[in-house]
């Protein structure tokens, strides 16, 4: 794989996309094994969590349900430190199992101001699913229960995630070159 150009910067191969398949059948066995007989309700954060919540839903050999709604705290490649909700959540999370999907977890605002909504609507169980951890910037504590992969401050794109609505596409994750 070569680097690719978005925008004004330069970004190189960072995580394959056998890597992130394997990271997410993985994932997907988890929770089917900590959810045996339950029908969890997913809700996945747009944008950016969309190909992964997409490849998670269909390994999920299980009955489950999914929902998405739009929380965004960046703008660029630096957080505006604002959180937006966009969509609302129609459906009842009451005496659910519900698992949020995230595409990363970054300094862990945006799900600390968007799990207390939640809890508010008192579900049986709540967990956090996310395919990326920046674990070294996280200052809101989170319990991520279910992770792909531990990763460095440094900006990435692709499955899903994008610079200035760019990269999306890309079927793995690229990093921003020095
Ligand atoms: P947090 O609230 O945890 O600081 O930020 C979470 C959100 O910031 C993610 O859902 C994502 O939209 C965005 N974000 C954080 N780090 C990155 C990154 O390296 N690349 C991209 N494209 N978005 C990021």
């Amino acid at each position: 794989m070569d680097t690719i150009r978005l925008h004004d910067k330069t970004f190189k191969p960072y995580i394959t996309a056998e890597e992130i398949d394997l990271a997410v059948k993985r994932i997907a066995a988890e929770i089917a094994r900590d959810h045996a007989g339950a029908k969890p309700l997913f809700i996945a954060i747009l944008n950016g969590s969309f190909m992964f919540a997409s490849d998670l839903f269909k390994a999920l050999r299980m009955p489950a349900e999914i929902c998405f709604i739009k929380l965004a705290s960046y703008k660029g490649t630096k957080s505006t430190g604002h959180v937006i909700t966009s969509i609302g959540l129609d459906d009842d999370v009451f005496g659910r199992d519900v698992i949020i999907i995230e595409d990363i977890v970054d300094t862990g605002k945006t799900l600390s101001q968007f799990l207390p909504q939640l809890e508010h609507q008192q579900p049986k169980s709540l967990k956090i699913c996310s395919l990326l951890h920046k674990k070294e910037t996280t200052v809101y504590p989170l319990e991520i229960s279910y992770l792909g992969f531990t990763i460095p401050d440094r900006f990435v794109v692709g499955y899903g995630l994008d610079y200035d609505g760019l990269g999306r596409n890309i079927g793995e994750i690229y990093q921003l070159a020095d």
